[in-house]
């Protein structure tokens, strides 16, 4: 079944039943559940609003990045009687992610990139988590088991356990002095280990790469760059965009390196990487290897059971998967993009939150908000601002013009409309071209009027009108 035609299920009263069957004496759980989906009062009384009268829903979050938390605090405004439990992995409560870069520079204290501590979850009265895996769904049981043997039970539960950094599979990548890039640990480490390296190298032409890479110019360590093709994130820029963003890493001390990559690496005795050593026999000097080559979703909670996952676990426009009462948000999602009319997937922050926020309210009421976004990432490492938005890399078609040698733009279109695009220098015209994808507005006969350096929406409308 695709998850598009999914209708909301209704089997609270069965829910019901199975759980006050678990009740025991004065109420009181047993069996080792911890006691999540209680209810205030035992029902006697089968109206038809006996769900919001008598019972407290239940709802577990797996995950502590920007979606969980953000569906956390919607199920709390939305939902004040509810039993809202947040399980993490990890050993600190919600951070940004987006600034861990900037800690790892050097440039921010630890300080300002926590942005909830445990008292947020305390004063809202969320359950919170910490250090706990959770091992296994039983989405029939409607329960979540963790790594230390606890059972949570769960009338709606929402996966939002994001990804893993993806290893390169060559010799000597998990040596000391290699180092991934997601969490805040990895960022305290990397800068611990940057700022004692004299010489780095880097790995992946993307835009976490490109944030290893400012963090080598930040930390004044050499660096070299290397990518695989002929340009920096050649699936999103032209040559011409590509270029200015290589001008600005050589600015940083960064040297990209093309048709590259890497073979192995050497390492000391003590199993210190020392040397890169690239496909053509390049040798590269590498106190310091980071390495961003993509994201492995964290799914391995949902091979035990039939769930819809394509390369990410599909949802709809309701961020619904296909198992019943389970909602999925933020990066690991492969969601229903009503604005494209497919499925697309998407890694930023915003979308990340918006779709927590969006999974929570229609696991509170069904079909109540549906998922509409256009997505924006922005990167500060160099003199000028950069943003890509959208979809930049999709589309069968593009334009892109340079207007100075920090200034380029390029957006992708597909069936005449705009999909996404990059903006290097000047970031004015994002609103007008968000405007028009957002409203779905045809534009593939106006090409040169997308491309006027004071863009507007409005040159497109005024044109239409002609
Ligand atoms: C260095 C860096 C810079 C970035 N910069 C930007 C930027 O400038 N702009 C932008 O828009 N985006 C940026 N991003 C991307 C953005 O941070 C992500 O898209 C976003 O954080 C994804 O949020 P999420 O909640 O989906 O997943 P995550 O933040 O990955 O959260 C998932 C959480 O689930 C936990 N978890 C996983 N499995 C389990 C389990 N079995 N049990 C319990 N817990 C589990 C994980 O440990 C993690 O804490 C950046 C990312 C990084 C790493």
């Amino acid at each position: 079944m695709g998850v598009d035609s999914l209708e909301g299920h209704d089997v609270e009263s069965e829910r019901w039943v199975a759980l006050t069957g678990s009740l025991g004496l004065n109420g009181v759980f047993e069996g080792g559940l911890k006691p999540r989906g209680m209810f205030s009062a035992i029902a006697t009384d089968f109206t038809p609003d006996y769900e919001r009268v008598c019972m407290t829903q239940s709802y577990v979050i797996i995950g502590d990045g920007i979606a969980g938390s953000s569906a956390a605090e919607t199920l709390r405004e939305e939902a004040p009687e509810a039993d809202v439990t947040v399980i993490t992995d990890e050993g600190e409560a919600l951070y940004n992610r987006i600034l861990i870069k900037e800690f790892a520079k050097g440039k921010l204290p630890e300080a300002p990139i926590s942005i909830h501590d445990e008292s947020w979850y305390d004063d809202r009265d969320i359950e919170l988590e910490l250090n706990t895996l959770v091992t296994n769904i039983d989405p029939d049981g409607h329960t979540v088991s963790t790594h230390d043997g606890e059972t949570y039970e769960y009338d709606k539960l929402l996966i939002a356990t994001g990804g893993t950094p993806t290893q390169l599979p060559v010799e000597n990548s998990d040596a000391d002095g290699v180092h991934h890039f997601w969490t805040f640990q990895d960022a305290r480490n990397i800068r611990e280990h940057i700022e004692e390296a004299d010489t780095a190298t880097i790995v992946g032409a993307g835009l976490l790469g490109i944030d290893l890479a400012a963090i080598c110019g930040a930390q004044e360590v050499d660096g070299n760059y290397l990518m695989r093709g002929d340009s920096w994130w050649r699936y999103a820029l032209d040559q011409e965009g590509a270029d200015i963003m290589h001008d600005a890493m050589r600015e940083r001390g960064v040297t990209p390196v093309f048709q590259s990559g890497v073979d192995h690496f050497e390492t000391d005795d003590d199993g210190h990487v020392t040397t890169t050593v690239d496909p053509n026999g390049e040798e590269f000097d590498s106190d310091f290897v980071g390495i961003a080559i993509g994201l492995d979703f964290n799914l391995e909670l949902l091979q035990n059971f039939e769930i819809e996952m394509d390369d990410g676990v599909v949802v709809d426009k309701y961020m619904r998967t296909s198992a019943e009462d389970i909602f999925a948000a933020g990066d690991l999602t492969r969601y229903y993009d009503v604005i494209l009319g497919e499925h697309a997937q998407n890694g930023s922050w915003g979308s990340a939150k918006e779709q927590g926020t969006i999974a929570a309210k229609n696991m509170i009421d069904p079909e109540t908000d549906e998922f509409r976004w256009v997505s924006s990432y922005s990167i500060t490492h160099f003199d000028f601002p950069f943003l890509s938005f959208g979809h930049p890399t999709l589309g069968e078609d593009s334009v892109s013009k340079k207007y100075s040698e920090t200034e380029w733009r390029r957006l992708a279109i597909k069936d005449g409309k705009i999909v996404g695009g990059v903006l290097i220098g000047d970031l004015a015209p994002q609103s007008g071209y968000k405007q028009l994808m957002r409203e779905e507005t045809f534009v593939g006969d106006q090409k040169e009027a997308l491309l006027k350096e004071k863009f507007s929406a409005d040159d497109i409308a005024a044109t239409q009108e002609q």
